[in-house]
């Protein structure tokens, strides 16, 4: 592979880490444009001194001081602000990693779309709460989307893509997470650090919540609608709680076309960042006779209404699905901050979603409207739900 120039958006975070590990592994192919964080000036600083990066950026400009302290005398450019995370996003890299969480990944996700780069979508907010309006610009600018998230690299490894019309079926497989067999009492009592122990994937925390809760897997349809042509009623979950099969693809003769291997998102990242090329990564390798079996069965939509929430925002289109996230993202704040139980957080966002009308959304303002006015009343909601 020939020397290629990257910026890693959210870098601190869990994939933005593994995706480090891996540019780690190959220095010489690659050249670090810039690295991004919210607040965590120290760990970013390390990050870039360890990688060479030429810029790093803090979201959050009251940890500017302590980003441009930790850089001193190193010649690694800090910056802060939104706008200085926008600026990384369009520079002139040949690949962008979006890895920051939530909503926020918006803005600049979008830059480094529309100056026609190359990105390795993590960041599947983005996608929920702006998809059409991201996807037209990767048309107008001829940026491809490259999905990180396991189940989208296995559909995008799966997928006819010169013959979309072939495919019938999108399979996308879900953990279950961990209270895949619990009561209703166990979940209403369920702590933060239970809710976060994903029984398979080390993730960020407001991952492992809404894998917790199911609304991952209601955002992944959502994301897989505008990552993949296909209708919503082509798209299906199955609770698999190996997760050795990251999401199958059936054609209309019947056959499935399924990708597997072990839960590493070094995997994935590394099918994006070597695209259209394979790279090497020390994830370890499958074995199915250990495994022994692999199981399956329907996810439970009575005792997790947010996967229903979300296939109803998805079918319902318009802005239905930012209001969708908006909310979702209050919630799960919430109840990480220990205001609100676990239950609540489906609870906040059907309330929000009665409550906000979701028109189409045309322009990023829209968006932002829409997204801002959601939050608002996420935010009454849960009001009304503080323990
Ligand atoms: P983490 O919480 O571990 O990391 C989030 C990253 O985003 C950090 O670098 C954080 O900086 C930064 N960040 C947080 N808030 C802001 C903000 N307001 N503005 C700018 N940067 C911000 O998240 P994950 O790595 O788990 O997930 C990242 C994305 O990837 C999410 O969209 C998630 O759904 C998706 N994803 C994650 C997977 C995983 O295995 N973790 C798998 C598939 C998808 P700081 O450290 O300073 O807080």
């Amino acid at each position: 592979m020939s020397v290629r120039t990257i910026t890693v958006l959210g870098s601190t975070g869990s994939v933005g880490r593994s995706t480090l590990d891996l540019l780690s592994r190959a220095p010489a192919d690659w050249s670090v444009h810039a690295l991004t964080a919210n607040r965590d000036a120290e760990g970013l600083a390390a990050q870039a001194r360890a990688v060479g990066a030429e810029r790093a950026v803090v979201a959050d400009e009251a940890a500017y001081s302590a980003l441009k302290a930790a850089l001193s005398g190193t010649g690694i450019e800090a910056a802060a602000g939104h706008a200085a995370l926008c600026e990384a996003a369009s520079a002139d890299n040949d690949i962008v990693l979006a890895a920051i969480v939530g909503a926020a990944g918006l803005g600049p996700t979008l830059a480094a779309v529309e100056r026609g780069t190359n990105v390795a979508i993590a960041n599947k907010e983005t996608l929920v709460c702006a998809g059409d309006i991201v996807t037209a610009a990767a048309r107008r600018s001829g940026a491809l989307l490259l999905p990180v998230d396991s189940e989208h690299n296995a559909i995008f490894q799966c997928f006819d893509h010169d013959h979309p019309e072939r495919v019938t079926r999108i399979i996308v497989t879900a953990s279950g997470g961990p209270f895949r067999n619990s009561s209703e009492a166990e979940m209403r009592a369920a702590t933060v650090a239970q809710a976060c122990k994903h029984p398979v994937w080390s993730m960020g925390a407001k991952i492992s919540v809404d894998s917790a809760t199911l609304m991952n897997k209601g955002l992944e349809l959502i994301e897989a609608h505008h990552l993949f042509p296909v209708r919503a009623d082509q798209l299906e979950v199955v609770v698999h709680p190996q997760s050795v099969i990251h999401s199958l693809v059936e054609y209309i003769d019947g056959s499935v076309l399924a990708q597997l291997g072990t839960p590493d998102m070094r995997t994935p990242i590394a099918y994006c960042l070597a695209w259209p090329e394979r790279m090497a990564t020390p994830s370890e390798r499958l074995d199915l006779a250990k495994i022994g079996s692999l199981t399956f069965e329907a996810p439970d939509l009575l005792r997790f209404p947010a996967l229903q929430l979300a296939m109803d925002a998805l079918r319902a289109g318009g802005s239905a699905p930012c209001v969708l996230n908006a909310a979702n993202e209050v919630a799960v704040a919430a109840f990480i901050a220990g205001q609100v139980g676990f239950l609540d957080i489906a609870a906040i966002v059907g309330d929000t979603l009665d409550e906000i009308d979701a028109p189409d959304c045309v322009t990023l303002a829209d968006v932002m409207a829409v997204d801002a006015a959601a939050r608002r009343a996420a935010a009454q909601a849960t009001g009304r739900r503080l323990t």
